[in-house]
């Protein structure tokens, strides 16, 4: 039955595509994107919002100061801002530094924390986050600003950028350290970038391209024709 040569090529070629996978594939835990998939999950946007209403922070869920229309050059800016520090409650998170956002991608922060990232926190480090590296929020930018390509959601207070987290006890998970690791750290940082897609509709981490190795971008733009195509890299 396994006779001769037949054999001995198949076995190479089992081992050999065994490592084109390999390598293909890089972290087992990443699994494959499916858009419909990732559209059923969705969790959107509170309908309440609005220029006027900002639930989150009308009932003191978040720590945040209104601030003035921002109308920057180049069309930068929006109408009705917040400056964010982070939240009380359960889990208390604080921002290295205050960050400019509109209603929206503030609220999905918070709701993306309290509901994902601290069960996975808990479930990968045993503890809550406590404390993000805020590594980019309001930029008046085009995107990777790049000469010539179109306007950045962080030109908008419509985006967010995660470069490190501090645990409750002091230990810090680093993007540009980490994502690419085994550790606890490295799966915790990957399962929360899967996550963020549920939240965010677009999500560009490490996995994307060489403009996000240390840190992962959270925007709440609009994608495809209809708007609802979600990027999750
Ligand atoms: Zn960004």
């Amino acid at each position: 039955m396994f006779n001769g040569k037949g054999f001995q090529a198949r076995v190479i070629c089992i081992v050999f595509g065994m490592l084109v996978l390999a390598g293909c594939v890089g972290l087992s835990d990443i699994e494959e994107i499916d858009q419909a998939q990732l559209q059923r999950d969705a969790v959107l946007p509170d309908p309440a919002i609005s220029l006027q209403s900002c639930p989150v922070f009308d009932q003191g869920l978040v720590k945040a100061m209104p601030l003035p229309p921002i109308n920057d050059r180049d069309g930068c800016g929006h109408p009705s801002p917040y400056l964010v520090q982070g939240w009380d409650g359960a889990y208390p998170v604080r921002f290295s530094s205050d960050a400019k956002l509109n209603c929206v991608m503030m609220t999905q922060l918070y709701r993306f924390f309290t509901e994902e990232v601290q069960p996975l926190a808990q479930k990968h480090l045993g503890q809550p986050v406590s404390d993000i590296q805020v590594a980019a929020s309001y930029a008046c930018r085009t995107r990777n600003s790049k000469k010539g390509a179109k306007i950045s959601e962080h030109a908008r207070l419509n985006a967010f950028d995660v470069s490190a987290m501090t645990f409750a006890d002091g230990k810090v998970v680093n993007v540009e350290e980490d994502w690419h690791s085994y550790s606890k750290k490295g799966k915790f940082l990957r399962s929360f970038n899967r996550a963020s897609c549920k939240y965010f509709t677009t999500v560009i981490g490490p996995g994307g391209d060489k403009y996000h190795q240390d840190h992962i971008h959270l925007d709440h733009g609009k994608h495809g024709r209809k708007g609802t195509w979600r990027l999750c890299q």
